[in-house]
């Protein structure tokens, strides 16, 4: 039976490029579960797209001199770059910046007003009299209450790390001009939350199937109690305030950018589907679509309390079925930090390597239920020991050696033995293996599974040695090259999530037409006789001197 798929994947803001935490954290495992659920041939929607609104674009245009829209642009493009190279498979990656998206948030807004979820209230806020304007928490610094350092910014101490109260600040001052700042009275728009509180509460217990720290990490929260928050804020930069009065208020980027899921779904329905009405199917309530939201940690609650808070408002939309928010990656035994440049970019690692490694270190290395580490040390290892040495090689010997020596086609089998339908029924297991993890978000189990029935079929070669067996007797050894074959047509199925660039080129190779993903999550159907193409060999070993003049980069 087709399933409906709604795949939502965290929004980036777009002020600097992508970094591997990132990738790890939630694009790549969701772009490895919608590439499953459609070869299994599901209706998949993946969205998402760049968040332009919110300070840390403002700073660094006024840093760089540039304006918010040109720094977006620019990162915007750079992003869809990296999807297309990197093989992330959106159905739409947007940004919060079209006039589509400032219609639904309003539409949201006013709803949720309509409904008695909003209210206005008074509160005191800082103010830089020389600028004449409110100062949002990251445009106020000064000294840290908890460790002295000066510089510290109104929302966070970047020398201790401690998250600050911007009235905490030890002789704060505006960051434009340097003065003083005053509290001065605005109104706002506030999220009833502690209305919604009791639902909430319901509606998270029925939630068995979320992995432990996104449901422990959620109840907790509820425990606390919801506090109203205030989504309304005194700045020029985002989707104005629908309320006569709020001209110079826009909606705070935490309440309008959630809603990029939906608007993103609507702007796909209209602009790629060819049928305004078609998000209806993955959004209204009785359609029994499935929606999953990809997102790391730092991000929980956004996605487990408030967001279902505002479609319970809203009414009529589908809640969140699963939020599989992964841990942190750290790199080289430390937190990523861009600040320090403690990262390793995408866009550098594109340029100079191939996606399909970094997509099996990520995967076979997924920070799911604890954070993991990336060194450049793991990667090449990993890629020389594991995809080359384990399936590369597999690949490349066994079609290199058919095709040069058995007519270049499928050889037809005569009786198979035992061990024979042995290895076959376990690649076949494999391959439903792996995809019934994937279906469940473990996604590092999954690959884990693929690998094993590689190094199975390994081991089933080094038995049979057709290479020395062809000599004595042809049909022995056809007969084992062509168990070979149709276990690595079921590895191609069976990795093509994680390493989709090289199980197209292997599904060519075995002489397959078309795509490797409408091809189906099933073994193949490999019929003797079939012409193969001759392979190149699937991955390129790695030099250890990678280690040394990559990990140099790291911090500099
Ligand atoms: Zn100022
Ligand atoms: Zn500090």
């Amino acid at each position: 039976m087709s399933e409906r798929i709604f795949i939502g994947v965290a929004w980036p803001y777009a002020n600097g490029s992508l970094h591997l935490g990132q990738i790890a954290g939630c694009y790549l495992p969701a772009d490895i579960f919608a590439r499953y659920h459609r070869a299994r041939g599901h209706e998949v929607l993946m969205v998402s797209g760049s968040d332009q609104h919110g300070t840390p674009i403002t700073i660094k245009a006024e840093q760089t001199g540039q304006t918010p829209e040109a720094i977006a642009g620019h990162y915007q493009r750079e992003f869809l770059d990296c999807w297309e190279r990197l093989g992330i498979t959106f159905d739409l990656f947007t940004t919060t910046g079209t006039p589509n998206h400032a219609a639904v948030a309003q539409d949201i807004f006013l709803r949720l007003l309509e409904k008695g979820y909003l209210y206005k209230e008074t509160v005191s806020q800082l103010y830089c009299p020389k600028c004449q304007r409110f100062l949002p928490d990251r445009y106020v610094e000064g000294v840290c209450p908890a460790c002295g350092a000066p510089g510290a910014r109104g929302d966070q101490c970047d020398a201790c790390g401690k998250p600050l109260n911007v009235t905490e600040l030890i002789e704060p001052y505006c960051r434009i001009c340097r003065t003083t700042p005053v509290a001065r009275d605005s109104e706002h728009f506030f999220l009833k939350l502690s209305a919604l509180q009791e639902r909430l509460e319901k509606w998270v217990a029925k939630q068995t199937h979320w992995r432990p720290n996104v449901g422990g990490l959620t109840q907790r929260y509820l425990k606390e109690g919801l506090r109203d928050r205030a989504i309304t804020r005194d700045i020029e930069w985002g989707v104005p305030v629908p309320v006569e009065g709020f001209e110079k208020k826009r909606l705070y980027v935490w309440f309008e950018a959630v809603i990029g899921y939906l608007s993103a779904s609507k702007q796909w329905a209209k602009e790629i589907a060819g049928d305004n009405e078609r998000w209806h199917d993955f959004w209204d309530e009785d359609k029994e679509a499935k929606s999953y939201y990809f997102i790391g940690k730092d991000n929980i609650p956004f996605h487990t309390l408030i967001w279902p808070a505002m479609l319970m408002g809203y009414g009529g939309l589908a809640l969140p079925f699963d939020v599989p928010a992964n841990e942190f990656l750290t790199i080289e035994g430390r937190k990523i930090s861009t600040s320090k440049n403690w990262a390793v970019w995408l866009p550098d690692y594109l340029a100079r390597y191939d996606p399909d490694p970094l997509r099996y270190i990520l995967s076979i290395n997924m920070p799911e239920t604890s954070d993991t580490d990336f060194s450049w040390r793991e990667l090449v290892r990993r890629n020389n020991d594991e995809l080359v040495a384990a399936y590369g090689n597999l690949v490349n010997r066994v079609l290199t050696f058919v095709y040069r020596n058995l007519d270049g086609q499928v050889p037809q089998p005569g009786a198979l033995k035992e061990d024979d339908n042995a290895l076959i029924k376990a690649t076949q297991q494999a391959l439903e293996e792996t995809g019934k993890l994937i279906a469940t978000c473990s996604f590092k189990q999954a690959i884990m599974a693929a690998m094993a029935a590689a190094r199975e079929v390994n081991r089933y070669l080094d038995e049979k040695a057709p290479w020395k067996v062809i000599k004595q007797d042809r049909q022995a050894a056809a007969d084992s090259l062509y168990v070979a074959l149709y276990a690595i047509g079921c590895l191609k199925q069976a990795l093509y999530p994680f390493l989709p660039f090289s199980s197209q080129k292997v599904h060519e190779y075995l002489g397959f037409a078309g795509r490797v993903e409408d091809a189906g999550w099933q073994p193949p159907d490999l019929p003797p006789g079939q012409p193969l193409r001759e392979p190149q060999p699937l991955f390129t070993k790695l030099d250890e001197s990678v280690v040394e003049e990559e990990t140099r980069r790291i911090g500099t």
